[in-house]
């Protein structure tokens, strides 16, 4: 375990197998679908890589960076698309791939733009959710796991950046916050 996480909350294996849940309901849903899966950078780019092994069917995959947090730990509030997508997205199936949902307000953000620029439909997969960080109404259509209101690294999630490259998602020690 990297020296200042205080607790793994779930191994390397464990989300993998949740992956592979996830995959394969995913796979059923979307059969003859053709969706586009959208990876919303940074934070879930591991787990789409993962995802995305796991689900069966002809899919295509984009990219998109917004930012909300900046370096620190509570949402701005404001969203904005530091990366746009490279394909239009009018009359396709969208599959949204999110690391964590939070207050909701990234992802129902997203939605309205994509819906705004006549998606066919939209659906939301995150591999954690924490619901009661949540200010916004927001359907999530798959959850990998429901965390407790506490900040997470790890499995793709940063604190300023770092810990992305953790193969496990865990708390930090209480000191990594007050010495940066
Ligand atoms: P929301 O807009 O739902 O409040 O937050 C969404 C984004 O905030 C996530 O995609 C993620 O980038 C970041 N975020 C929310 N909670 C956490 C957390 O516990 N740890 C980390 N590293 N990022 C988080
Ligand atoms: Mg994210
Ligand atoms: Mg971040």
């Amino acid at each position: 375990m990297h020296n200042d996480i205080k607790k793994t909350l779930y191994s390397e294996e464990q989300i993998q197998e949740k992956i592979n849940d996830l995959g394969q309901m995913i796979t059923r849903d979307f059969k003859e679908k053709n969706p586009l899966v959208i990876c919303v950078l940074k934070g879930a780019f591991i787990f789409m890589s993962d995802l995305v092994k796991k689900i069966d069917i002809p899919l295509e995959i984009d990219f998109m960076a917004v930012s909300s947090y900046g370096q620190s730990t509570k949402s701005s509030g404001v969203v904005k698309i530091v990366k746009d997508l490279d394909v239009p997205v009018e009359g396709r199936d969208v599959l949204i791939v999110e690391d964590i949902i939070d207050s909701g307000l990234t992802l129902s953000y997203l939605v309205d733009v994509l819906k705004g620029r006549n998606a066919l439909s939209t659906t939301i997969v995150t591999l954690f959710d924490k619901p009661g960080g949540r200010t916004v109404d927001l359907e999530v259509d798959y959850k990998g796991f429901i965390l407790p209101n506490e900040f997470v690294v790890g499995y793709g999630l940063d604190y300023a950046e770092k810990y992305r490259n953790l193969p496990y998602i865990g708390i930090l020690k209480n000191e990594v916050y007050s010495h940066s």
